[in-house]
């Protein structure tokens, strides 16, 4: 009978995020199928009241690593934490989110416990009682669904691939696990963290909207002329107003890397398609971009489609939206930013 530990790092704030909610809900699922055991273990700042708040989850044992040490991300006292809630559950299949912290360290554990890994998984299934996950090749091209018999298998969950967990928080009773930690790995002291100002941070997985910009935003436009640094006001408005993730086509990213006249703010992280991301967003929507397949493959995981292009015969018209606004997007967005702001 397998053992499914389900493991994650707490947040700055000591709340559980988002993806490691969705890693219980796909945890949660699997256990019953396969008529298994559920673990729950948690490391981090406040990795106690992280249980209490799931402690409705079903998860035979609660297992908790706290400390100074362990609230900061850092790969040795990370992979130790992971190594040691591993052990002590007994686990044979480890159910993660793949945020930073956990992608940074996982493999290297599986090393550890002799185990094997699997990353940006996108669905964990019980197929006729063998655990069956699948996961994208080829750029998002192919999916595969495998499965191993080597014990333990670390998987390793891309956010946004599974409803999060909901439940009644509780008091949960903890174990705490002991985490032998010898000098050596306390030779890296997180100092500080630096983040850009909220205006450039462009990529946020989280959001409920993708923007997409494209190179018509650089383009001449009706009179003849380029119009970027109102382009650059716009966006930046609108990003600012809705909160939305920043993507772009890749003629658009090509131009910010070869320094002519383009929006500094764009780098090649933001590219989305078939050689750029595939980010999942239950919307997007798509602005002076054609639409070409290259850029819509990565759309695959974006719900509801929306663009706006002056081109009627443009690709996102041959059944890439679901929403096509035939129109001026300084025009149309210059009119939502002013909405937006009147709100
Ligand atoms: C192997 C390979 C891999 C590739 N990978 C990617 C990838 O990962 N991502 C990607 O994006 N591309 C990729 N491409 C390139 C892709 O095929 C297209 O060339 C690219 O997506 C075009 O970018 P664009 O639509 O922004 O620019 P353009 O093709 O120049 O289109 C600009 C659009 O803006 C519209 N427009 C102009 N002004 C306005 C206005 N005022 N209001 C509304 N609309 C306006 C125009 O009508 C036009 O449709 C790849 C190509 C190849 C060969």
């Amino acid at each position: 009978m397998d053992t499914i530990l389900f493991l994650a790092h707490t947040e700055a704030d000591g709340t559980l995020g988002k993806a490691a909610l969705e890693a219980l809900g796909a945890a949660v699922e699997l256990k019953q199928p396969i008529n298994g055991t559920l673990v729950a273990a948690i490391f981090g700042a406040q990795a106690k009241a992280a249980a209490d708040f799931i402690a409705s989850c079903g998860a035979q044992r609660f297992l908790t690593v706290e400390g100074d040490e362990f609230s900061q991300p850092r790969y040795a006292t990370d992979a130790a934490a992971c190594e040691a809630l591993i052990r002590a559950a007994g686990a044979t299949i480890v159910i993660a989110a793949a945020t930073s912290r956990t992608s940074r360290v996982l493999a290297g554990v599986a090393h550890r416990v002799q185990g094997c890994v699997d990353t940006h998984v996108t669905s964990i299934a019980a197929v006729s009682g063998t655990i069956t996950v699948t996961r994208w090749f080829y750029r998002q091209r192919i999916e595969g669904s495998l499965t191993r018999s080597h014990r333990p298998w670390i998987l390793l969950l891309d956010p946004g691939a599974h409803a999060a967990w909901q439940g009644a928080a509780g008091s949960a009773t903890t174990e705490t696990v002991e985490v032998p930690l010898p000098d050596a790995l306390r030779r890296t002291t997180v100092r500080s963290v630096v983040t850009p100002p909220a205006d450039q941070q462009t990529i946020r997985p989280d959001a409920n909207l993708l923007f997409v910009a494209g190179a018509g935003w650089t383009k001449k436009q009706k009179d003849g002329q380029t119009h970027v640094p109102e382009a650059e006001t716009i966006i930046l408005d609108f990003l600012r107003n809705s909160k939305a993730s920043l993507g772009g086509s890749k003629s658009l990213v090509d131009l910010s890397g070869e320094n002519q006249a383009a929006l500094p703010f764009m780098g090649h992280l933001n590219q989305v398609g078939q050689t750029g991301a595939s980010p999942r967003h239950p919307k997007g929507l798509s602005t002076c971009c054609h639409g070409e397949e290259p850029h819509t493959v990565g759309w695959r995981f974006i719900a509801e489609r929306r663009a706006i292009n002056l081109d009627p015969n443009c690709g996102w018209a041959r059944g890439k939206a679901d929403v096509l606004y035939v129109a001026d997007a300084f025009e149309v967005m210059t009119k939502v930013n002013e909405l937006l702001a009147a709100k």
